[in-house]
């Protein structure tokens, strides 16, 4: 077997009135990211730790900001989209581990519909995605929520043998 491993980072402005998509679900809250696309901050980190274990560039380079393609696109098709180029390239996806960082709101009460979300845009079972959350203790641009980040980590495996001489012995 051979495995895999990503990161993934990424931010955005928290914005009064703008919907709060965060992980595939629409939280009600009076403010949320601010993007081109519907800003999910949680499935971008995911969608770049993904391309990042298959090296395959980030999530701007395979679909640009500037496009009107993606203009308010849902990001789980972004998601959906980034496995697929995964799998293209002869890797299925292992795990997924992530974390929110943000005042407000609370997450825990959404992280089973989450999972539930992306699990059924990836494929793979909702044990395999967890999903953390946690403050900034009220410090900086995130403690006066004027914004949020997310980062993840993802493992991916392909069946193919380790090639013989890897290994010094
Ligand atoms: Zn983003």
């Amino acid at each position: 077997m051979k495995y895999r491993i990503g990161q993934g980072f990424d931010v955005h402005q928290l914005q009064e009135g703008r919907e709060c998509w965060l992980g595939g679900v629409l939280i009600p809250h009076h403010s949320g990211p601010l993007g081109h696309s519907d800003a999910d901050v949680l499935i971008h980190a995911i969608c770049d730790a993904l391309l990042g274990a298959a090296n395959l560039g980030d999530i701007g380079f395979h679909f640009s900001d500037k496009s009107a393609e993606f203009k308010n696109i849902d990001s789980k098709i972004l998601l959906a989209r980034s496995a697929d180029l995964v799998r293209k390239k002869g890797f299925e996806i292992g795990n997924i581990d992530a974390t929110l960082v943000l005042e407000d709101p609370k997450i825990n009460p959404h992280v089973p519909a989450m999972k539930k979300a992306m699990s059924q845009v990836l494929q793979i079972p909702e044990d395999d995605i967890s999903i953390k959350a946690t403050t900034n203790e009220k410090m900086g641009f995130i403690g006066r929520n004027e914004g949020v980040t997310a980062h993840a980590v993802a493992l991916i495996f392909s069946e193919e043998p380790a090639k013989e001489g890897n290994f010094a012995l």
